[in-house]
């Protein structure tokens, strides 16, 4: 049968293709970004736990009442803001379940939506799918840092949404104190709407810390904050996350949510309850990772590879340009075909696929995968 494409110009995502090919070379995959370790054996007796105890049917459509009262608790303690737990806070199938409804509620035929490049794949295919326009950023390494002016250039009367996502993927990058300030002084006099993509809350290193947007009262009072479970448990393939956001706009979210999922996995919100009762399995996660950072970066410090400073995530970007002029995305293939491992080409998440010859990452893995991946990038010269 034949169809039309409501997005004619979007292919399978770089991490399904890149994915399949480490699969077929039997890589080292240092592509998409999730752990390669287990989750805490406690978190698993517990969503063990919640299966046998009978909490097998549709859970509440905003989520648990007692997971969402948890999260209101946490915030309110990391970042002095308090969210209603009854109207505030929504239980979403990952944070891309939280982002897709976000956009799809707001965003309506020719509102245009401010997307800072390089960016993560999920935001514009939604933005496009529901007939808004993105007015793209392109931000530059090595520090990613923002022309407040550019940004200010950009905002009219048609603006209705401004993406940001920090600690930011693929470049590890986060935003300070006064970078919020500044976005707060700017967004003050409009009706923009801020989705904020935190899924790398508690991944922040070498003393820094998250500057959430519910920290900054004008910000927090027009913001979707999203959050992951996935990347905080080591448990990507639940798929659960949350968003949290004033009630006005928490309303209209959840209009949409309970007729895209009506609900999120039961036990495993269950399960999640009991565990984010203890605060250090969430706030150790900061060490650990940085840790991995510097084993990694440390393994390959002889390399010809160059380190973009990473200050968040568990991502590195390394530049290749002292090795070969080579498009990133066919060094990347390369890199797998002949030498076994694998990466995420950046251009991918840049305006009009911009090529600084930077490859992405992952370290949210065990020492001995690092290594096998430091050995192989040493070589390589
Ligand atoms: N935003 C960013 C920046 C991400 O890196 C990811 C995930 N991988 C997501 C959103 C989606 O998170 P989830 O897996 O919880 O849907
Ligand atoms: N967020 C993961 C990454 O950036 C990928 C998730 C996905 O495959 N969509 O690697």
């Amino acid at each position: 049968m034949e169809t039309s494409s409501k997005l004619p110009n979007i292919g399978t995502n770089i991490f399904t293709y890149i994915g399949k090919l480490a699969n077929e070379y039997k890589a080292v995959n240092l592509s998409q970004g999730f752990p390669d370790f287990s989750p805490d054996p406690k978190l698993l007796q517990l969503a063990e736990d919640a299966l046998k105890n009978g909490h097998n049917q549709y859970a509440p459509m905003q989520g648990t009442f007692t997971l969402r009262k948890t999260i209101s608790e946490k915030i309110e303690e990391l970042h002095g803001k308090s969210y209603h737990p009854e109207y505030e806070i929504t239980i979403t199938a990952g944070a891309t379940q939280a982002i897709f409804t976000s956009i799809s509620t707001f965003v309506q035929q020719d509102d245009e939506v401010i997307v800072l490049k390089p960016a993560y794949d999920c935001y514009e295919p939604v933005i496009e799918l529901f007939g808004g326009k993105i007015v793209p950023i392109q931000l530059e390494g090595p520090d990613f840092k923002m022309n407040w002016d550019t940004f200010k250039s950009v905002i009219g009367p048609k603006t209705k949404m401004v993406v940001i996502n920090t600690p930011h993927n693929p470049t590890g990058t986060i935003w300070s104190k006064s970078d919020m300030l500044q976005l707060q002084e700017i967004l003050k006099s409009t009706n923009i709407i801020l989705l904020s993509d935190e899924v790398y809350e508690h991944i922040v290193f070498d003393g820094e810390e998250h500057q959430s947007a519910a920290r900054f009262p004008d910000l927090a009072s027009r913001s979707i904050i999203c959050s992951s479970f996935g990347k905080t448990f080591h448990v990507t393939g639940w798929k659960v996350g949350y968003c949290v956001a004033p009630k006005a706009l928490m309303q209209e979210f959840q209009k949409v949510h309970q007729f895209n999922v009506f609900c999120i996995n039961h036990p495993m919100q269950k399960a999640l309850t009991e565990y984010l009762k203890t605060p250090k399995h969430y706030l150790g996660l900061n060490s650990f990772y940085q840790t991995k950072r510097d084993y990694f970066l440390k393994a390959i410090k002889d390399s010809k590879f160059k380190v973009i400073p990473s200050s968040g995530t568990y991502f590195q970007l390394l530049d290749y340009s002292e090795i070969t002029d080579e498009k990133d995305i066919i060094f990347a293939e390369k890199l797998i075909r002949d030498h076994k491992l694998a990466s995420i080409p950046v251009s991918v998440f840049n305006l009009d696929a911009r090529d600084d010859r930077q490859l992405r990452f992952c370290f949210a893995k065990t020492e001995i995968v690092l290594d096998q991946a430091a050995q192989i990038l040493n070589t390589i010269r």
